[in-house]
């Protein structure tokens, strides 16, 4: 399993648990008592009930649960879009650039 550094972001999911210092690593309360090893993101999963790592909550109200689904899919597509926004910068730089050659190499021939 690899090992996630646990950050005390600002972050919807602590609204549902509590950060807990155990004895070798920190660690999260989720409300429903489930102590979820370090990382906000596997308690988000806990209560969305993602399958994955961790096991979903039992005790999650379904409008949390839904809510939450929500907010991760949200997520998913704000990451995707800063990617894409960010390769489209990358290739307009590189546009610039090539207009750039062009016309120093224009300006050599001409003057
Ligand atoms: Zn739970």
């Amino acid at each position: 399993m690899v090992e996630e550094k646990c950050a005390l972001i600002d972050d919807i999911g602590w609204h549902f648990g509590t950060p807990r210092q155990d004895k070798s690593r920190n660690s999260i309360l989720s409300r429903c008592g489930k102590v979820m090893s370090c990382g906000i993101t596997r308690l988000k999963d806990h209560l969305a009930r993602i399958p994955g790592e961790v096991t979903g909550c039992g005790k999650v109200a379904t409008l949390v649960r839904e809510n939450m689904m929500e907010l991760m899919r949200e997520n998913k597509v704000k990451k995707k879009d800063l990617r894409k926004r960010k390769e489209e910068f990358m290739s307009g730089l590189k546009e610039g650039m090539n207009m750039m050659k062009f016309k120093i190499s224009w300006m050599r021939m001409h003057i």
